[in-house]
């Protein structure tokens, strides 16, 4: 068995009363089938009881809501009741961290498992986990082999190897390929990606999907698409661009508004942008875009080829174990890269400054708010494009 993690995932600790962007916040904080047992017979604490004005006879299920067939804790003003106004938590502190929830027990850091790899990640929404990242020159991974079983080994779930192979390749090219940007190494992996869906390749045709990919690894091959991707003469319209990425802002933060959730963040941002849309036919948005671009340039660009080389790394292999799905991966990063570079630009337009403590939270905020899980992101795009997978036009539009 192969365990892979970040090379700052030992360094991670959580801050806890110290954060200032509690993951308790705003959040879904499931409740397990397992720790929902155990809490049956545990009492409510004290503090807890006596600011919600119940008996201390109540158990801890009794901020427990099931929603769509699973159990979550019920918020209080989109705060977690269990959290004490110094941020530390009331069930840590009288019945331990063994009594958390999973969710609570594991957050930041999730365990992708395929194969005989597991994957040991944190999560992007953790304030704390995007500092560890930005500390970092180039994303890079640790890796050990230990004796074990692989974890999916039947005929139904079976990772195929040409998709490990990409997995663990793609997120390389962000670091070999130096002065291309992270949008760019993100075409030119959807291209590849886009072109060995078309091959039509049956699925169990495993060779010839290594043969491709073995002919995409030679570094003249990259360097053609590549060329081809930055050639000036190809460039999309910056306006176009400005006006999608405008609307898939709205469109993605629009729901959050609606629920007035994370809304200090959320309101002015998602505000903006109506005013923008407004502003787009006398040409003054696109003016405040160039004045932004001007002034603040490419000064985060190694922040971008971070992120989108973490987020290669352990978000591309998902269940469905199949090229499409991979692909659908990487459309759902360029929308969370195109979201993240527009909402730094509106964040700027709003208070005139984006501090490198601003651009942290702004990541932070997004992950959370476009953290969804697979079949979500499925069904986003089965809704609002008329096919699931992107023509190569549309992600060269957004990034
Ligand atoms: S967001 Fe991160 S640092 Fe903050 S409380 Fe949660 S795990 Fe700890």
């Amino acid at each position: 068995m192969i365990i892979e993690r970040p090379s700052y995932y030992d360094n991670f600790k959580c801050i806890a009363d110290k954060c200032d962007f509690t993951c308790c916040r705003d959040w879904t904080i499931a409740v397990d089938d397992c720790t929902f047992a155990s809490w049956n017979d545990k009492k409510l604490p004290r503090q807890v009881a006596e600011a919600n004005n119940m008996s201390l006879d109540q158990t801890l299920t009794s901020f427990v809501e099931t929603h769509n067939e699973s159990r979550r804790i019920v918020l209080d003003n989109g705060k977690c009741p269990f959290l004490d106004c110094n941020g530390l938590c009331h069930i840590v502190s009288q019945y331990g961290e063994e009594c958390l929830s999973k969710t609570c027990h594991t957050y930041p850091r999730e365990d992708i498992r395929f194969s005989e790899y597991e994957l040991k990640n944190l999560t992007l929404s953790c304030k704390t986990v995007v500092k560890h990242l930005f500390d970092q020159s180039v994303f890079s991974v640790l890796s050990e082999k230990v004796s074990g079983d692989s974890f999916i080994d039947t005929e139904d779930e079976h990772c195929p190897n040409y998709l490990i192979e990409l997995q663990q390749w793609l997120y390389t090219l962000v670091g070999e390929y130096k002065d291309v940007s992270a949008a760019d190494i993100l075409k030119a992996v959807f291209y590849i990606l886009l072109d060995l869906i078309e091959q039509d390749i049956d699925d169990e045709n495993e060779d010839k999907y290594q043969e491709l990919i073995g002919l995409y690894k030679n570094s003249a091959t990259i360097k053609k698409i590549l060329d081809t991707i930055t050639d000036p003469s190809s460039q999309t319209d910056s306006l176009d661009r400005f006006v999608e990425d405008n609307e898939l802002l709205m469109d993605l933060f629009v729901r959050y508004y609606e629920q007035g959730k994370y809304s200090e963040f959320i309101k002015p941002v998602f505000e903006k942008a109506e005013e923008l849309e407004g502003l787009i036919e006398d040409g003054v948005a696109i003016e405040l875009y160039e004045k932004y671009v001007s002034e603040i340039g490419d000064k985060y660009e190694d922040k971008f080829k971070l992120i989108v080389a973490e987020e290669l790394w352990s978000s591309l292999i998902v269940s469905y174990y199949d090229i499409e799905t991979m692909a659908v991966k990487v459309q759902w990063l360029a929308i969370e890269l195109a979201l993240l570079k527009h909402y730094m630009f509106i964040h700027y337009t709003i208070y005139g400054h984006l501090t490198d403590e601003e651009l942290i939270h702004i990541v932070a905020v997004l992950f959370r708010t476009t953290g969804y899980c697979d079949d979500d992101i499925i069904e986003y795009l089965e809704d609002c494009f008329e096919d699931i997978i992107w023509e190569w036009g549309y992600m060269d539009l957004i990034i």
